[in-house]
């Protein structure tokens, strides 16, 4: 059965290299990936435009395409944005059979440990975590390590073989893009063109949150 992957974030906003990646991790699982921007990321400082300016950015990275798709379901659940309840949520819809990939760089793998109910996200996902540039190599707290040392796996097809479960690094393309980049850019009247994809261009209002001072 074709995996189904879902790649959370801020979104603050989508940037290339969320983009690339997304799409490297789609053609190696051979899945759909499903972009979910968080509406309350408990995890970090509250973003600069709020969830409905954020989806739209993503709404307009993505036109033209179809592997990478838009999930606002998150933007319409209210409080935190738990990824367990998501996981849940999206297990639910597509039964207890289907393998479902949740994609995460590896800087976000790193504090995987704070997340919240963060052990039983193994029940209902596998984890696919992207190499990025900054992030190599670094030893993950002790809890983590063992959570995953026997689910480890190393080739993409393991993932097709259980619903949930294990453990997949991604190496892909080492682009050194950030949103915080993006939006110092944008907050210094620089232009962030080929960072971010020319659909966002395209209609002034998308960028203008992060052009305010
Ligand atoms: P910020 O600079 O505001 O922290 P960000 O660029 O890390 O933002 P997020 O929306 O926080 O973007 O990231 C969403 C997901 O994309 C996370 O899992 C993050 O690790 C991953 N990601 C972001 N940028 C890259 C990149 N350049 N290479 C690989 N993964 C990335």
């Amino acid at each position: 059965m074709r995996p189904l992957a879902l790649f959370g974030g801020t979104f603050d906003p989508i940037h290339n290299a969320h983009l690339r990646v997304a799409w490297e991790a789609s053609e190696l699982l051979d899945a759909d990936v499903r972009l979910l921007p968080a509406s309350v990321p408990p995890h970090r400082d509250q973003p600069r435009a709020s969830a409905e300016q954020r989806a739209a950015l993503v709404r307009a990275a993505l036109a033209g395409q179809q592997r990478l798709v838009l999930d606002a379901r998150e933007l319409q659940r209210e409080g935190p944005s738990y990824t367990i309840d998501t996981l849940a949520e999206v297990r639910a819809e597509i039964g207890a059979e289907r393998p479902l990939v949740l994609l995460v760089g590896a800087d976000a793998f790193a504090g995987f440990a704070d997340w919240h109910r963060w052990r039983e996200l193994f029940d209902f996902a596998h984890i696919g975590v992207l190499t990025r540039p900054g992030h190599e190599g670094g030893t993950l707290p002790t809890e983590l390590r063992t959570k995953i040392a026997s689910r480890r796996c190393a080739d993409a097809a393991s993932l097709r073989e259980s619903p949930a479960g294990r453990v997949l690094p991604i190496a892909v393309t080492p682009l050194e893009i950030s949103a915080s980049q993006v939006r110092a850019l944008l907050a210094a009247g620089r232009d962030p063109r080929w960072l971010v994809p020319d659909a966002l261009f395209a209609d002034s209002r998308l960028l203008a949150p992060y052009r305010q001072r």
